[in-house]
């Protein structure tokens, strides 16, 4: 049994979540795929050419479409001939194909040995992308899997910052370690994994504040607050989760490319896809960055973020039900 349980909800539920918060991204690419293959019955070099066009600017990422349309390629020569009709579902199966061969990571929903007490995630992220309202979600999740969980406010930039963890801690019924505003975010993280650890606590989950354009500053607090953890827990950070928003399409993907630079990052969290048409870009970030797309968010609801599973959401944006 994996230790982490995300499917608390029936899969009716979920499904239903899923389609909605992406439903703006599979009319915005149901209608380009569209004109893509207008007036055409096979998929010839035509069709393919627009369809790159399509991907592209549904913020899948131009290597990334590229990779699909070689694919798409591949298979028309293979199979002869391939009606358009028939090409959503040569879609699916293609990037899922795609997807899985750049798989990694350990993930600890299904690998049960990546699994140490207290797991410590370490939460990092440009401002206003998510962090806060991710990690409340995901002490939800935690909870409801029968998990004790420590938040820790290391975001101390802001009393805001600090408050709004609070909240989210009372909501979900978890508590939050937290410092005066503008003290060490280090110290803020080592004192949370002091009580995690004297209350046996199964999860901890540290907010951080990120600021990018201070990188040197940045990458020095997180690096800080990293070597300062391990004083408590040699191997913590288990994960360093990196928040992007979604709705900001390339954008998103352009931080994903500068933190990992920056500091190391273990997995992803892709929100606010619900209300975009930019959904997309979760495909090539997926594709491109060597670490697992872990968790995507779909609204402001405790039960709005999932486990990222690449064929539910391929088939989703796809429109293939
Ligand atoms: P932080 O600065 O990175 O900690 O970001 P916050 O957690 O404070 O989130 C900023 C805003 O984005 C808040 O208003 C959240 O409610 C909102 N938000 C976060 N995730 C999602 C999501 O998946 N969908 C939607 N619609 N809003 C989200
Ligand atoms: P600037 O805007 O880049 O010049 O930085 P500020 O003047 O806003 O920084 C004010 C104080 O906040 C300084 O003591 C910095 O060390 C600290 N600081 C800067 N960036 C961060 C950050 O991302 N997190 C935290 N916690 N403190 C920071
Ligand atoms: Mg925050």
């Amino acid at each position: 049994m994996a230790f982490f349980s995300f499917f608390k909800r029936s899969k009716e539920e979920e499904q239903k979540t899923l389609d909605q918060g992406l439903d703006k991204s599979k009319q915005s690419l149901l209608s380009r795929i569209g004109h893509a293959i207008a007036g055409k019955t096979t998929i010839d070099d035509d069709v393919l050419d627009n369809l790159e066009e399509a991907l592209i600017a549904s913020d899948v990422g131009v290597e990334t479409t590229l990779q699909i349309i070689e694919r798409l390629q591949a298979r028309v020569k293979r199979d002869k001939y391939v009606g358009t009709d028939e090409l959503n579902r040569i879609m699916v199966d293609e990037i899922c194909q795609m997807l899985d061969e750049n798989a990694g990571g350990k993930d600890p929903e299904t690998d049960e040995a990546a699994i140490q007490k207290p797991y410590v995630v370490m939460v990092v992220g440009v401002n206003g992308v998510g962090k806060t309202t991710t990690i409340g979600k995901l002490a939800w999740q935690y909870k409801q899997a029968g998990k004790s969980v420590y938040l820790g406010a290391a975001d101390t930039f802001r009393a805001a910052a600090i408050e709004q963890l609070c909240i989210w801690g009372e909501r979900v019924g978890v508590p939050v370690v937290k410092q005066q505003q503008g003290s060490d975010p280090a110290s803020v993280a080592y004192d949370t994994l002091q009580s995690a650890k004297a209350n046996n606590a199964d999860v901890v989950l540290i907010d951080t504040a990120g600021r990018l354009h201070n990188k040197v500053n940045l990458m020095n607090e997180l690096t800080k607050i990293k070597q300062v953890m391990k004083k408590v827990v040699p191997d913590a950070p288990h994960e360093v989760l990196l928040v992007l928003d979604g709705s900001t399409g390339q954008n998103a993907f352009e931080q994903a490319r500068q933190f990992a630079a920056a500091t190391q990052i273990t997995s992803l969290a892709v929100t606010k896809l619900d209300g975009t048409a930019k959904g997309g870009v979760v495909i090539g970030i997926s594709n491109e960055m060597k670490v697992p797309v872990r968790y995507i968010g779909l609204g402001e609801k405790m039960e709005d973020l999932q486990h990222f599973q690449r064929e539910p959401f391929v088939r989703s944006i796809l429109g293939m039900d």
